[in-house]
């Protein structure tokens, strides 16, 4: 109560405590009204800073995207010089701008793990996606196969979250209220070996089990029915999820029997995340279409792209010299500073080398986190390159998690820009794991306590260890992706090797504190 009469209404107003005016994104609406954001103010490399001046590690390089890092000076160049040269023109109608020509042109000639015929601008990953299914609706219909028109994703994958890509998605969070899926989208297993093997199946088996699913459910539904299967090369929003050995050479094989079209969506994996330029390069993935957003612009600018097989492209040709226009796109497809940025950040990317890097700092980053594995609390550390997912579990079992009765909230109580260490309270409330109780539970904690005006749990995530370890680490000095009882790391490709051993060294700090 004291420290509440030392802040005005104002104070309280100007930290958020108030709520603020936006409708945030993957945010609980009691989050925006009672708790004070984080607000970061500025980047610099591997780092950001909050408008209090604090220092954080980002170790999500912002959501999976400023592999150049904070404050890459090219592209800041590459964007003011098209700023005061063109700021927007279009590419409807045969109208277009040299950026958007140039790097459709570099696209294509980077995209290497087979010939691309053709590159379509969007904004985001969420519309690359859309603009998948669209493709694929028009490729068909122009092939007279009107009835081959459903989606196969995977459970626990993320392709976005409009209408479709949410649809897409495998995570329930981004279906539930929202009357989703769409029913032509459809979903086959997550290719998760370490939770979802039976017992003495080898990763090869697990493969072959999961391609007889797949397999089975297209012959259900009628293979003259589904259009296409759209797979991450490694599952990240899901929990950094890579592939069972030989699994992507055995859905390929499945989907290829059927006339089945592969989508390939590279959102995080491309540009070199994995060690290599796109994922499909480290998979063997020969895909009809492909996804690529984030790292193209290194996450300055909004930019995706679809990349289209010669082949598909050549149908949609014909058919929109038929029909006329190919009434698809965006007042920003191809958008020139966009485009700009992104051709410059592709420069960088192969002037500095930027797989090899990542294959060098990979060693380091992963040997030295998978070193937790022993943890009491730890499941599975997993990841390849530079991306990494750690997920928690109680008895080290995939089957045992976390006594799903039990949540733990943890309480950061600050006041002005002072952090009350020892003020922080962490509780274990016996209640169902059910989002809305848990929900009510917390907007009361926010109004009995109302010195707290941030509480380290995030309303999706609010049941997990991942929650607390994640405020262990913010504490620190770090900010992690949390996700229930699973937790995700993807620095920048530009963290040194010395950063990189203070990504280490917090985790461990955080995981102690949280064991
Ligand atoms: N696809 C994948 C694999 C993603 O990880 C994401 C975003 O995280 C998307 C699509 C959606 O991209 P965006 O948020 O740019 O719409």
């Amino acid at each position: 109560a004291e420290q509440k009469e030392e802040l005005t209404a104002q104070e309280l107003a100007d930290k958020g405590f108030k709520g603020h005016g936006m409708l945030a994104p993957f945010t609980a609406g009691w989050q925006t009204t009672d708790l004070h954001p984080l607000v970061i103010e500025r980047s610099e490399g591997s780092y950001v800073y909050d408008t209090n001046g604090r220092k954080y590690l980002d170790s999500l390089a912002g959501l999976w995207c400023t592999a150049l890092g904070g404050n890459e000076p090219r592209l800041v160049e590459a964007a003011n010089k098209q700023l005061s040269t063109l700021p927007f023109y279009h590419s409807f109608w045969n109208r277009t701008t040299k950026p958007s020509l140039d790097l459709a042109k570099e696209l294509l000639e980077m995209f290497t793990a087979r010939k691309m015929g053709k590159a379509f601008f969007t904004n985001s990953g969420s519309e690359a996606n859309d603009t998948q299914v669209k493709l694929v609706w028009y490729y068909n219909n122009a092939l007279g196969r009107p009835n081959k028109k459903k989606f196969i994703a995977r459970s626990k994958s993320y392709h976005g979250s409009t209408l479709i890509a949410a649809s897409l998605s495998g995570l329930p969070a981004l279906h539930q209220k929202f009357d989703l899926p769409v029913s032509f989208v459809l979903h086959t297993d997550c290719p998760h070996y370490w939770r979802f093997h039976l017992p003495g199946e080898t990763e090869e088996e697990f493969a072959t089990r999961l391609a007889d699913n797949l397999e089975k459910l297209i012959l259900k539904e009628g293979p003259e029915t589904i259009a296409a299967f759209i797979a991450e090369p490694v599952m990240g929003a899901g929990g950094v999820i890579p592939p069972p050995a030989t699994y992507f050479e055995k859905v390929q094989a499945v989907v290829k029997k059927y006339d089945i079209l592969f989508i390939a969506d590279e959102v995080i994996c491309a540009f070199g995340r994995l060690g290599t330029m796109f994922g499909c390069d480290k998979y063997g993935i020969k895909p009809d279409l492909v996804s690529i957003a984030k790292a193209l612009s290194s996450g300055y600018l909004p930019i995706g792209a679809v990349l289209v097989s010669p082949e598909i492209s050549e149908v949609i040709h014909a058919q929109s010299s038929k029909l006329g226009a190919f009434s698809h796109g965006f007042t920003y497809s191809g958008h020139p500073v966009s485009c700009a940025v992104a051709l410059e950040a592709l420069k960088i990317y192969k002037e500095r080398n930027i797989v090899e890097q990542v294959q060098k700092l990979s060693p380091r980053f992963q040997d030295g986190l998978k070193a937790f594995s022993d943890s009491p609390i730890i499941g599975e550390i997993r990841g390849t390159g530079l991306i990494i997912g750690t997920e928690f579990t109680d008895n080290k079992s995939p089957n045992d998690l976390f006594p799903p009765e039990w949540v733990v909230v943890m309480f950061q109580i600050t006041h002005r820009n002072t952090v009350f260490e020892k003020l922080e309270v962490s509780l274990q409330i016996k209640l169902p794991r059910n989002t809305s109780d848990v929900c009510v539970f917390q907007a009361w904690a926010v109004v009995r306590i109302y010195t707290v005006y941030k509480i380290v749990t995030n309303i999706n995530d609010f049941a997990g260890v991942g929650a607390y370890f994640g405020a262990e680490c913010e504490k620190r000095g770090m900010l992690v992706r949390v996700a229930g009882d699973n937790i995700m790391m993807c620095p920048p490709f530009i963290i040194t090797p010395e950063e990189i051993d203070q990504l280490i060294s917090i985790y461990g700090e955080a995981l102690r504190a949280t064991e």
